[in-house]
């Protein structure tokens, strides 16, 4: 782990704020902890509230500097950025897989999301264009132009460590922002990491830093949400979070980009192909441990193929192989730490007094660090405990009589974010797609939950948060709009007809 500390620059015992340049921390001290031992990586200095203040203040200072590059050049900047990471995709995928648990395939899948970001984010900035509108009144031009936004708060949950950073990060970038970004406790090296990639990057090509970083604790995140030097907070994390910053950031008059929890569903009838079916709950619900957003938790399957389906998944369980998420043999690492697999413990225990049955996991897996084996559960119609999102692989299964049903309980949870139908039947996935359909920020036909593209925007409704980031036209949430009216002529007329006082 060393090496790989070593490879990207990262010590032993680390800073984690960056204002300007590299601070000494004030703050609290944290560990990064190995969640597949259990032991810690590395300790961290949080920036301490003064330097938060700091770090502020110098993104204000360098987005002051950057809004003046003209966008296109931001773009090549981060076209660097998209360089830097393709070197360092092994050593900061590795970082990653250590520190949250994430397999190999799925830690560098996350550098290559952040890779795909970086791309997109240079096409962009040759494209954030304004629309131009007829004008009612003769000699006049309307049109909206699009102007950098200001210092962008990011704070990131611990499942995408540094994704969740591209996302904002790189499109806040080309769009002349300056970002302060507050990461999970669990994860303060990758953001270091990432953070020195980055600003190396913009310093080589005489560029200010804009990425600032502040590690600590959800204390740094309050501040950010009630600070009225930043603009737009961009937050990531559980519902609960994301209803005191959407509060906080709202009392200002400032705006929130809200990612929050998911309860996803996937619907599987009678006419689908079972082996697809399978194979995507499977990734779905196992993959990153059942620690995405995205993660398939509810299963909502016709009568006709529940025995059938169940116990094709009940044999790819019993084959996911858990261990060590650097090994390469390895499908399922651990859960992030001892109280994730307390709240699995608990979530399964309610399942059972609620009426549920475990069908398989669940247990402790008795070596170090936090493994737990992945639990299927056939649960009785409206479930209580399944209406909520417990981080960890425990996947719900429900039998549904038609497609009409399946949306309906797709539906009642208060989560709106990942949605899936298999079915060869183009009335049935017309209908999930249809306005009266899933009700979730996401729906597919014919694929899982988890493992969005891009180029999409991403996000999902209700207590989701309705925030939409990475692709489509997820860049306007980092500008500000401004309509412009140009009058060349020589009268005055007025809009709607009105007539003040004229001869
Ligand atoms: P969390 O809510 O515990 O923490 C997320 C971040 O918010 C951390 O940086 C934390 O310090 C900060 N925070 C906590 N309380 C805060 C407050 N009151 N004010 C300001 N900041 C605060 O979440 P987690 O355990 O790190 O991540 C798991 C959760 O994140 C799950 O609910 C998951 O669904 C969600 N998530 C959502 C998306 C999405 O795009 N919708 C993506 C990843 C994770």
């Amino acid at each position: 782990m060393s090496d790989v500390l070593q490879s990207l620059g990262l010590r032993a015992e680390e800073s984690g704020c960056f204002a300007g340049e590299w601070q000494r921390g004030a703050g609290e001290e944290m560990t990064s902890i190995d969640p597949s031992t259990g032991r810690p990586l590395a300790r961290v200095r949080g920036a301490s509230h003064e330097q938060y203040d700091a770090a502020v203040a110098e993104a204000a200072r360098a987005f002051a500097l950057w809004r003046l590059v003209p966008a296109p050049l931001r773009g090549q900047a981060v076209r660097a950025i998209a360089e830097a990471l393709r070197a360092e995709k092994r050593a900061l995928g590795a970082l990653i897989a250590r520190e949250t648990g994430k397999i190999v395939p799925e830690a560098e899948g996350e550098v290559q999301e952040m890779i795909d970001v970086a791309d997109y984010a240079v096409g962009l900035s040759r494209q954030l264009t304004g629309a131009t509108m007829p004008s009612e009144r003769p000699s006049h031009r309307m049109m909206e132009q699009w102007h950098p936004l200001g210092v962008v708060g990011c704070i990131t949950a611990f499942n995408f460590p540094a994704a969740v950073w591209a996302w904002n990060a790189l499109l806040a970038a080309v769009c002349g922002d300056a970002v302060v970004w507050k990461p999970s406790e669990e994860a303060p090296l990758t953001a270091i990491a990432v953070t020195r990639i980055a600003n190396d990057v913009l310093r080589s090509l005489g560029h200010p830093p804009i990425f600032s970083l502040v590690c600590g604790g959800r204390d740094l995140g309050e501040r950010m949400a009630s600070d009225p030097r930043i603009p737009l907070v961009s937050a990531t994390g559980s519902c609960g979070m994301g209803r005191a910053v959407g509060e906080a950031v709202a009392r200002r008059l400032g705006r929130s980009l809200l990612e929050l929890g998911g309860n996803n569903a996937v619907v599987v009838l009678d006419d689908a192909d079972l082996e697809l079916a399978t194979r995507a709950v499977l990734f779905g619900a196992v993959g990153t441990a059942g620690q995405r957003c995205t993660t398939t938790r509810r299963l909502l399957v016709q009568r006709g193929v529940a025995a059938d389906l169940t116990r094709r998944l009940l044999a790819a369980y019993a084959r996911v192989t858990i261990g060590d998420p650097l090994d390469a043999s390895t499908l399922m690492g651990p859960l992030i730490n001892v109280r994730a697999v307390a709240s699995m413990q608990e979530a399964l225990a309610t399942a059972r007094a609620q009426g549920a049955e475990v069908l398989c996991g669940g247990t402790r897996v008795e070596r170090d660090g936090f493994f737990v084996t992945p639990a299927i559960v056939r649960a009785p119609r409206g479930l209580p405990i399944a209406h909520e999102e417990t981080f960890a692989p425990i996947l719900y299964v429900f039998e549904i009589d038609s497609i009409q049903d399946a949306i309906a309980m797709n539906n009642e949870v208060r989560q709106g974010l990942s949605s899936a139908v298999f079915t060869r039947s183009i009335a049935a996935s017309e209908r999930f797609l249809s306005a009266v359909g899933s009700d979730c920020g996401i729906a597919n036909v014919n694929l899982g939950t988890s493992g969005a593209e891009i180029g999409g925007a991403f996000g999902g409704e209700k207590d989701t948060g309705g925030g939409r980031e990475s692709g489509s036209d997820s860049w306007k949430a980092y500008m500000r709009r401004q309509t412009c009216t140009i009058n060349y002529g020589d009268a005055l007329p007025l809009a709607q007809g009105i007539n003040f006082g004229d001869a």
